[in-house]
């Protein structure tokens, strides 16, 4: 719908609907006297005004939005028994979320920084949210690391910016952020739009089957418009003149009905490989190698509606990777496993605790039936039904059947690393990557490093920085070494 379409007829009214006499004088004291606080009209105006913000995001705070279609293309009963995933040619709506993670709300879209890539399916057995980002690895493995590593990318206490120190400093000192960072810092670190950049799912889920069989999926979302980058000269220029870059050239293609799309694969493990695998497969700075698990077409995303209200639908979006439907469930994978309290957990703090229930966030094809009421601007729209189970009134009932299959634990509880399997290390993947890229690639990774390298004050942070390069392959720190040396000087 244009926006035309939204034309508001009649008289303007006070939030209560009487009409308003006059919305261009407020009411005084005779000519030229004081304003009376009888003016209602004005009174409640500006105390609107003063609420229209709600808290931005800590993280992913400037988003875009588009809703769209998931269409299924291949038969993946075999490995999960979840109803939207079960017919060739099935389709579910969803809405996506793309975002930057560290600017404010008001920030430049063309920055280097990972985007988000929030996808809601309405699926017929509830939402299913899949909250992943343009790139299949992150900094970190542990959610206890992440509030330290977000202090890092946002405004020092003290100096109120972003501090190269702060950053270079938490990135030396964590190596398992070497393989992310090398990846951030290459061409793909600034995408030339949205619709020009792959999603990950990033995690590692489960799937079962009917059958009670689990297996470990990784998702992934192909651009089928192609990858297309930024280079840090022409983003820093764009940056200034044009910040809303990439949420209009969304909303514009999807305007002139131009719809980005995006080919859906999998990787799929079956569950028994996961102990000997020669990478933890939980390990979200990892990628599993294609040639281990190779990707399986299943789907096609497509993007072809816009909102029609940005901050209902795009500011209020709520995206939970505990959203599952049955078929489908987490991993040990300890990102994860903080994501599955943090995100919930923000919503209820920035939109409230009936966040589920606004337009862009309830399930479209089945309702939400539960014995909770009430709260901050609750709808009444369990009217007068009983709220507590068991009951003999009648009311929602448990199925009795987990959504995912149990996963077997042993040992004590402790504050454990992840368990270390053959092959792994914080640098191999990173060296694999760097060893992949042509030579003009490694050029200007190699410069985008050093530049923001070469603004640490003191040698140690550079050093140890550099350091976690060189472990990734040894001509990667050689040359990344001298370009630092010779911006410091
Ligand atoms: P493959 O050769 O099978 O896959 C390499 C993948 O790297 C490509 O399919 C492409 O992913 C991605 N890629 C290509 N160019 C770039 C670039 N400039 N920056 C970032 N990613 C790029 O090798 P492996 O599976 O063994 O992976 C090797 C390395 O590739 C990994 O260490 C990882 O850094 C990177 N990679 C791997 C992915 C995976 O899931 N295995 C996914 C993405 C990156 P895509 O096809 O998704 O565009």
């Amino acid at each position: 719908m244009t926006q035309e379409a939204h034309v508001t007829q009649g008289p303007l009214t006070t939030e209560a609907g009487a009409p308003v006499a006059d919305n261009q004088n407020s009411e005084t004291a005779g000519v030229g006297g004081p304003v009376l606080v009888q003016d209602q009209a004005l009174l409640e105006k500006l105390a609107h005004f003063n609420r229209e913000r709600i808290p931005e995001r800590i993280v992913h705070a400037r988003g875009a939005g588009a809703y769209g279609t998931f269409t299924l293309t291949r038969d993946v009963s075999q490995w999960t028994r979840a109803k939207f995933l079960s017919e060739v040619g099935k389709q579910t709506e969803t809405f996506l979320r793309f975002s930057t993670v560290a600017g404010n709300l008001g920030s430049a879209d063309a920055v280097r920084d990972p985007r988000g890539f929030a996808l809601k399916f309405y699926t017929e057995e509830g939402n299913y949210d899949l909250v992943g980002n343009n790139t299949p690895v992150f900094f970190i493995k542990d959610a206890i690391k992440f509030p330290d590593f977000i202090h890092t990318q946002k405004r020092d206490p003290y100096t109120g910016s972003q501090e190269a120190d702060n950053v270079w400093d938490f990135w030396g000192l964590s190596p398992e952020s070497t393989h992310q960072v090398t990846w951030l810092f290459g061409d793909r670190g600034i995408p030339a739009t949205l619709r020009h950049m792959n999603g990950y799912g990033s995690h590692t889920y489960q799937w079962n089957n009917e059958a009670g069989e689990a297996f470990w999926v990784k998702y992934h979302f192909k651009t089928d418009q192609g990858i297309k980058n930024l280079t840090t000269e022409d983003a820093n220029q764009l940056s200034g003149m044009d910040p809303d870059s990439h949420q209009r050239d969304l909303r514009e293609s999807i305007e002139r009905g131009d719809f980005p799309s995006w080919t859906v694969q999998v990787q799929v493990m079956p569950a028994a490989d996961a102990a000997n695998y020669r990478f933890n497969p939980f390990d979200l700075t990892k990628v599993w190698p294609h040639e281990d698990y190779p990707p399986v077409e299943i789907g096609k995303l497509e993007l072809n509606r816009n909102p029609e209200n940005i901050f209902a639908e795009v500011e209020q979006s709520i995206f939970s990777p505990a959203h599952f439907v049955p078929g489908i469930g987490p991993s040990p994978d300890k990102m994860l496993q903080g994501r599955l309290f943090a995100y919930g957990d923000a919503h209820r703090y920035r939109v409230g605790i009936n966040a589920d229930h606004l337009p862009v966030n309830r399930p479209h094809a089945t309702e939400a039936r539960t014995n909770s009421r009430d709260g901050a601007l609750y709808d009444g729209r369990h009217a007068g039904s009983k709220n507590y189970e068991p009951n003999s009134f009648g009311g929602p009932f448990q199925t009795d059947k987990p959504m995912w299959q149990p996963t077997p634990v042993t040992g004590a509880t402790g504050n454990h690393e992840a368990p270390s399997h053959a092959e792994d290390n914080d640098f191999v993947q990173a060296g694999d990557l760097y060893r992949m890229l042509s030579e003009d690639e490694k050029g200007r990774l190699i410069d985008n490093l050093a530049g923001f390298i070469s603004k640490v004050s003191r040698d140690d942070i550079a050093e140890r920085a550099v350091n976690n390069f060189r472990q990734a392959d040894g001509d990667f720190g050689k040359r990344l070494d001298t370009a630092v040396q010779a911006l410091r000087g």
